[in-house]
This record gives C-alpha cells, sequence and structure tokens, in this order.
C-alpha cells in the first residue's frame, strides 16, 4: 500500500468502507497468526521517572503523584499469578531510570522469574531507553522481548512533545541496539497527539515496516489532567482518536501482514469493548493488568485508566469471556513469538 492509500484510509469516513477495512485486516491476522489471542500479563514495577514526556502523568515534574517501588516479592507474587494462570508470558513495564541500582534490581528480577517458572514464562521488558551495556545485561539475564514506542516516526513533532534532552535519536539507536542484541523488537506510536497529522500516521505505519519490526504497540493518545499537554485535546477528540486508532491497527496488519499487533488497553479506556474492537480489526495480543490493584491508582499515564480495582483474575474471567463472545480463543502456556521474528530468523 502506498503513503496516499494508507492517508486516503485514514481521512475514510463511509462507516461501510471503514468496516471493510477492518474485515480486510481481520482476514488477514486470520491468514497469518489464527484466531489465537495471547495474553502478555503486564507488571507495572514502579512510578519512579527520570524523564518528563509532555504527554505522561507519571513525568518526573509532576509532584501531584504518590512515588511507588514494587518489592521482589510482590514482583514475583504477580508473574506467579501469571504463569499459573496459563498466561504464557509477561512485561515487566516502568518510568525510565538508568541508575546502577536499577539496572542491577530488574537484571535479579528477571532470573528469580525465570527461575521461578522454569524457564517457561516468555519475558518482555518495556523500562525504555538504557545503554547497549545494559540491554545486554537484560538479555542475558534471561529477557527476550523489548517495547520501546518511538511515540512518532516524525523527528519535529517527537520533539514538540518531549523536553529539549529527549532525543528521537537516541530512541532510534535503542531501537537498532536492541535488535543487535538479540531482543525481538516491539515499536508503536500515540494515536491523535496533538499537532500529529494523517500524513504522520501513515509514515508511522512505513516506519514498522521499513525498520522491520516484530510487535506493534500503539493507542490512542489521552490526555493526563496533570500534564503540560493538558487542553490541547477535547472531549471530540477522544471518540476520534479511538477510530483512528482501529484504523491503524487494520491498516498496519495490512501492510506488516504476520507481526503481533497489541490491543492496549488505551482503547479500553475510550470504549469498553475497546479491546475486542481491536482484536476485530487485526489486532492479535492482549496485555491484561497484573500490578498489584494498591498500586494501580499511581501508575496513571493517562486519565480515565480502566480496571483500576479489579484484581488480576477477575480480569482474566473477564477478558476470556468477552473473547469467546468474538470467536476467538486464548493461546494458554504458549509465548506466542511473533510469526515475523521466527520467519526472519528462518531466513538468515
Ligand atoms: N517509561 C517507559 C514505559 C512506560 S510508558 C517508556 O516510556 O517506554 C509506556 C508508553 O505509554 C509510552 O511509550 C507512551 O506511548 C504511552 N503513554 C504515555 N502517556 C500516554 C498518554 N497520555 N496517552 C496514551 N499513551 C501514553
Ligand atoms: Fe517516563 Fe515513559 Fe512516562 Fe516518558 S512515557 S515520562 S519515560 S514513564
Amino acid at each position: 500500500m502506498k503513503r496516499i492509500d494508507l492517508i486516503n484510509w485514514l481521512s475514510e469516513t463511509d462507516p461501510n468502507k471503514v468496516q471493510d477495512l477492518y474485515s480486510r485486516a481481520y482476514a488477514m491476522k486470520v491468514k497469518h497468526v489464527g484466531k489465537i489471542v495471547y495474553f502478555r500479563g503486564i507488571i507495572e514495577l514502579s512510578n519512579i521517572c527520570a524523564k518528563n514526556c509532555f504527554y505522561c502523568g507519571i513525568r518526573k515534574d509532576n509532584d501531584h503523584v504518590e512515588r511507588f517501588q514494587m518489592t521482589d516479592e510482590e514482583v514475583l507474587e504477580s508473574a506467579k499469578l501469571a504463569f499459573d494462570s496459563g498466561y504464557g508470558s509477561i512485561v515487566l513495564q516502568s518510568g525510565e531510570r538508568s541508575d546502577e541500582n536499577f539496572v542491577a534490581w530488574i537484571e535479579q528480577l528477571i532470573g528469580q522469574i525465570k527461575k521461578m517458572s522454569n524457564s517457561q514464562l516468555g519475558l518482555t521488558l518495556s523500562l525504555g531507553e538504557q545503554t547497549r551495556e545494559t540491554y545486554r545485561r537484560w538479555f542475558k539475564a534471561g529477557a527476550h522481548r523489548y517495547l520501546l514506542r518511538i511515540e512518532t516516526s516524525n523527528p519535529e513533532l517527537y520533539q514538540k512533545l518531549h523536553p529539549a534532552d529527549h532525543s528521537h535519536e537516541k530512541r532510534l539507536d535503542c531501537l537498532k541496539i536492541l535488535r543487535q542484541e538479540g531482543f525481538q523488537v516491539g515499536t508503536g506510536v500515540m494515536i491523535g497527539l496533538p499537532h500529529q497529522t494523517l500524513s504522520d500516521l501513515a509514515d508511522d505505519i512505513l516506519f514498522f515496516k521499513n525498520f522491520d519490526v516484530d510487535m506493534i504497540g500503539m493507542g490512542p493518545y489521552i490526555s493526563h489532567h496533570d500534564t503540560p499537554l493538558v487542553g490541547l485535546t477535547d472531549k471530540t477528540d477522544k471518540a476520534n482518536n479511538f477510530d483512528l486508532s482501529l484504523k491503524m491497527i487494520a491498516l498496519t496488519r495490512l501492510v506488516l501482514e504476520d507481526v503481533n499487533i497489541a490491543s492496549t488497553t488505551a482503547l479500553q479506556a475510550i470504549d469498553p469493548a475497546g479491546r475486542e474492537k481491536g482484536l476485530l480489526a487485526g489486532a492479535n495480543i492482549i496485555m491484561p493488568n497484573i500490578t498489584h490493584t494498591k498500586y494501580r491508582r499511581f501508575y496513571q499515564l493517562y486519565d480515565d485508566k480502566p480496571c483500576l480495582d479489579e484484581n488480576a483474575l477477575v480480569c482474566k474471567s473477564c477478558l476470556e469471556t468477552r473473547i469467546k463472545n468474538i470467536g476467538e480463543e486464548i493461546g494458554y502456556g504458549k509465548w506466542g513469538d511473533s510469526k515475523h521474528f521466527k520467519h526472519s530468523i528462518q531466513e538468515k
């Protein structure tokens, strides 16, 4: 698909045509990855962050957030719960820190989780920009996938959304290093950011393709009341960002074909059935939140984040019903690696 076709689809308003796009993307997903949804239980380890991204509710300069860091026992308890529930893999996410205490903490946590699960639990990290040495240590400890969103493929837009010392180039470098160090690499963008155009979004999809990523995690931008960007979007943008996000999922599936695409929680923050709609538009991964409920309200990247009070087991049964209702099955006990990653390894 050419850039202009992508832009035309992103601006399409005829509901029948848009539905047709989703159906085509769904057929592409079934062809390449089947009607199986893989779960990645996400543990939000800590909201302590050294960065100041203008869109994010846990940015360093937000003094209204009580900061927390989970204990080792709590992390292991959550990981075990995921393992016992048959989730094939988990994601460790947190605010960004690169001090040695943090790096060593993660390194030993990875080891403990591997040990607890007899190396059976897949392990993805989403811990921001780090040095090659750090990525290497974490890979060696047993993590094998990494999520680092590019946020937008447009460097000028990136600069508008971050303080001057946050660099788009550095982010790109990190993605390259992660790949070189052996990780399956996931990236993604926020959809409906202030100043973002449809051409930017079309370029984002082309970026995914050119960079040859294995996994995509993207979702609507939702403002947070305590951030510098608040007020730049309004309520009507929410519905619009939701529709744009579904179109982005569908188009990404049609262009990249066999990658893993997450139907993210931010979709559910706008529409209670948002994640199912994402699956029907071509996504195949869901990331249930398995963070201890006592910490969830402190990890608010955006307003209206769902499932604040539901514990992991409630989330699991609620999700199971939702997924069965749309005729899909859950890939319990499987890592569910990106088919794309497997194909590219075989070709090497
Ligand atoms: N600190 C790590 C991981 C946590 S943030 C990192 O930045 O990579 C994970 C993702 O949350 C970010 O990449 C960003 O895309 C998303 N995010 C942050 N604020 C958001 C908002 N207001 N709306 C939607 N997504 C947001
Ligand atoms: Fe920190 Fe990540 Fe939020 Fe940026 S997006 S402020 S790095 S948690």
